[in-house]
């Protein structure tokens, strides 16, 4: 028989999680939605630093997302730099200053002094627990995945590079370590 899931658990640690954020927040002036957009956009690859890209990955409304966006340019965190082939498209990159902020609360000293009690054993399980917990409710609600090249149909290894199908387009060694929003998962289609 299958045990519920730990809700109570998954609640009190988002909640530990969330006041911490908060907490480290405070000094910089900044709302943990506002860190969120940028935690992604350090971590997106050029097919999703997109107004949309950002809509899609925290699943927020178009007119929430643009007010974030605003004042983290005003902020000078983002700037928005035209694409090279569709002068229509802004590409949202982090500027150095925001580079900086996302790197220096990137760790949660919470989890980093927790995990060190923990053996490799479980840490281990944890990921692998928790990366199929998103995994399940991603497909189940069809949410997009958002997950790195080497786990993704349309990624092809070359002799000499990466190459994406999808978007028909060479991959750098940079890029197919970051996200993207446009990700197939392999297990799904197999
Ligand atoms: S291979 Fe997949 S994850 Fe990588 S750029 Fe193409 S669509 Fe995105």
């Amino acid at each position: 028989m299958k045990t519920q899931l730990p809700l109570q658990t998954l609640e009190r640690l988002a909640s530990l999680l969330r006041s911490e954020r908060r907490n480290q927040l405070l000094e910089h002036g900044l709302l943990p939605i506002q860190l969120e957009v940028l935690q992604y956009l350090s971590i997106c690859n050029h097919y999703s630093d997109t107004p949309m890209g950002v809509t899609d990955y925290l699943n927020q409304t178009k007119g929430s997302v643009s007010q974030t966006l605003k004042v983290l340019e005003k902020k000078g965190l983002i700037e928005k730099i035209a694409d090279s082939k569709d002068k229509r498209v802004a590409h949202l990159k982090v500027t150095i200053a925001g580079q900086e902020l996302v790197g220096s609360l990137l760790a949660s000293p919470l989890l980093t002094q927790a995990h060190e009690n923990l053996d490799a054993v479980q840490s281990a399980n944890i990921n692998s627990a928790l990366n199929n917990l998103l995994r399940a409710v991603q497909s189940v609600h069809q949410f997009k995945s958002f997950g790195q090249c080497y786990s993704c149909i349309n990624h092809t290894k070359l002799k000499n590079g990466y190459f994406c199908e999808l978007t028909k387009e060479p991959l750098t060694k940079n890029d197919i370590e970051l996200i993207c929003r446009e990700h197939q998962p392999l297990e799904i289609t197999q």
